[in-house]
């Protein structure tokens, strides 16, 4: 896949900064003379090097989370071709406007990444043999999840490449510089003892040399105190153009002798999994297996910080979406109080994604439109991998919000119409999925409210998101619940105790729902406290009754759902322990390694 960029004449692909530097130099450097250049320590990232009273300034443009691009501190845009254009208009910060791009000589092609041509190759196969997907469901998933996966593989990457050899100690480090040729600039990269920690072993006048590779809190490595980059393999790259800090540049690799003698290329997956590709698979026997045969956990691309975190960067998502940009399909996905969920398409820029649209039925009941504005709003602010993702509003014919599609439907329709398909640890991994989402919520002082298996979706089988956000509330700075002015119509099955008689809604009492949604699921889709109204649920609660441990659960989750069922909120766990405890019992079953 070439690179968005690649059709701008202004566009010299991954050069380097002194090479960026002479080609404004030729162009004449003068003032707003600008190119445009793949940034060689963030991924999916470009520098904008321009010109402003003989010098050159270079301003690296970070790809963010969740797709677009800014120079630190500036506006985001939605590709690098619109912020250029947008500071060809406003200096906003800079140096100065762009005024004059430095055009590629005729015949020069921008030059291709290190990571170019791999990055998509190893999206589509990761998301293809994680999720077990192909076809449109395939290209739906790459587009919702490409930023996280794309971090996942890259920081996994360097696994695959010949100069990496793993955790072998200083003296065999050494060892192995020595055998064979010793050049200057011979170089491996080992994993230290200390966990997480790696160093670059190089030789320079045959004499060998080590170098620590220090990971700051933000998950950035460097040596030393030079440049920071997002994984070890653009450290690697990077250093073989520049000797930022180290003795020499980087350049014959010491190969590891249990790699695949060859140049650095693409890591491909083990020939096992690739033969696993299009087969059909007994439906519940399909383990989720990543890219390099190491289990990822979920959770981990959870941890990326939200590129919503900042308010700033609210202001230029946008929320309304042209109707022309929407089909609407007849097909009701679903239907509720507020109208109905309809399938569709929206076309994008460049791509068109299957979409579910909310649409309100009754336009002119205020209280409705409002009600969904807030929703609209409130998942505007939310990103994470296991929530479903809104796209936008439209206001057209009515008032309608537009999510990605998840086409498996809700978690208790799917389940109680496939029980004979499905394992049970294939409940617990969606399970564990709704968890980190829920953790997500937890640790961003969100409170659902409506935490209930029906309000699951699946993507597939193997991937759950958290939806329906209509109760949901975000949680003052200052305080630890919210309380709701009178009570509503509420899906009292589900609520905490404290809920119902103080109307205090925390994460603890989405904790409470969590539980009765592990027992819906583990029950493949069995209606919780079957005949019992309302009111003698609460009372039945109140006397130390809680629901009974489904058919086939297993010890460890009927404990945690207990756990969830604590009366007392101060002593439930929250979600940061639930997660954990789900992640252990997951991994338990899996019996996949836990560390990399
Ligand atoms: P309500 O507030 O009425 O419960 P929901 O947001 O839960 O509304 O949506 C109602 C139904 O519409 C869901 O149960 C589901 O069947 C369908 N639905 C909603 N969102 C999606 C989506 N993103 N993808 C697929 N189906 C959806
Ligand atoms: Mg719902």
């Amino acid at each position: 896949m070439r690179d968005i960029a690649y059709n701008l004449p202004f566009f010299y692909g991954s050069i380097s900064r002194s090479e960026a530097d002479d080609y404004l130099r030729l162009g004449g450097m003068s003032d707003g003379l600008f190119l445009l250049r793949l940034c060689l320590r963030n991924l999916g990232g470009y520098v904008l090097s321009v010109v402003y009273e003989l010098k050159i300034y270079h301003y690296p443009i970070e790809r963010q989370l969740n797709g677009t691009y800014a120079i630190a501190g500036g506006k985001a845009h939605c590709g690098p071709e619109e912020l250029c254009e947008y500071y060809s208009r406003d200096a906003d910060g800079l140096c100065s406007v762009l005024r004059k791009p430095c055009l590629r000589a005729a015949g020069v092609e921008p030059k291709p990444g290190v990571f170019d041509s791999i990055r998509e190759h190893m999206l589509r196969e990761y998301a293809r043999q994680t999720w077990n997907l192909e076809g449109e469901a395939l290209e739906q998933a790459i587009i919702s999840q490409a930023p996280q996966l794309q971090k996942l593989i890259a920081t996994t990457a360097h696994e695959k490449m010949v100069w990496y050899h793993g955790p072998i100690s200083r003296e065999d480090a050494e060892r192995r510089l020595y055998s064979g040729a010793q050049p200057d600039g011979k170089f491996l990269l080992r994993q230290r003892k200390e966990a997480a920690t790696y160093a670059l072993s190089m030789l320079y006048g045959k004499s060998a040399y080590h170098y620590k590779i220090d990971l700051d809190k933000s998950g950035k490595f460097s040596i030393t105190d030079g440049s920071k980059f997002d994984t070890l393999w653009q450290l690697v790259e990077y250093l073989k153009l520049k000797s930022d800090g180290v003795i020499n540049v980087l350049r014959e690799a010491c190969n590891n002798p249990s790699q695949p003698n060859e140049p650095v290329k693409p890591p491909s997956l083990p020939p096992n999994r690739q033969s696993v590709v299009g087969l059909a698979c007994n439906p519940d026997g399909y383990t989720p297996e990543p890219f390099g045969g190491h289990r990822i956990h979920p959770e981990d691309t959870s941890s990326y910080v939200s590129p919503y975190s900042d308010p700033e960067e609210l202001k230029d998502k946008k929320l309304y979406l042209k109707r022309e940009c929407l089909l609407i399909d007849e097909v009701e996905l679903g239907s509720g109080n507020f109208g109905c969920v309809k399938k569709g398409v929206y076309k994008m820029r460049k791509k068109q994604i299957d979409v579910a649209i909310k649409v309100l039925k009754n336009d002119n009941e205020k209280s409705l439109k409002d009600e969904l504005m807030k929703e609209a709003e409130f998942m505007q602010k939310l990103d994470n991998p296991y929530i479903v993702r809104m796209i936008g509003v439209c206001q057209a014919e009515h008032l309608m919000l537009v999510m990605e599609m998840a086409a498996g439907g809700p978690l208790n329709k799917f389940l109680s119409s496939k029980k004979d398909h499905i394992s049970i640890d294939n409940v617990v991994e969606l399970l564990h999925q709704v968890s980190v989402g829920m953790k997500y919520l937890e640790e961003n002082n969100f409170v659902h409210r409506d935490l209930a298996a029906r309000n699951v979706l699946l993507v597939n089988q193997h991937y759950a998101k958290i939806s329906d956000f209509g109760l949901s509330k975000a949680i003052g700075a200052d305080d630890s619940y919210y309380k709701a002015r009178t009570a509503g119509k509420w899906p009292v099955k589900w609520y905490a105790p404290e809920c119902i008689n103080f109307r205090k809604f925390s994460s603890k009492a989405d904790v409470w729902s969590f539980g009765i949604t592990m027992w819906e699921a583990l029950t493949f889709g069995q209606k919780p406290y079957k005949k019992m109204k309302g009111p003698e649920v609460v009372s039945f609660i109140e006397h130390g009754g809680r629901l009974d441990r489904p058919a086939e659960c297993p010890d460890e989750m009927h404990e945690l759902m207990q756990e969830c069922w604590t009366y007392k909120w101060e002593d439930r766990p929250g979600f940061e322990k639930v997660e954990s405890k789900m992640r252990n019992y997951h991994d338990q079953i899996t019996q996949k390694p836990t560390t990399v």
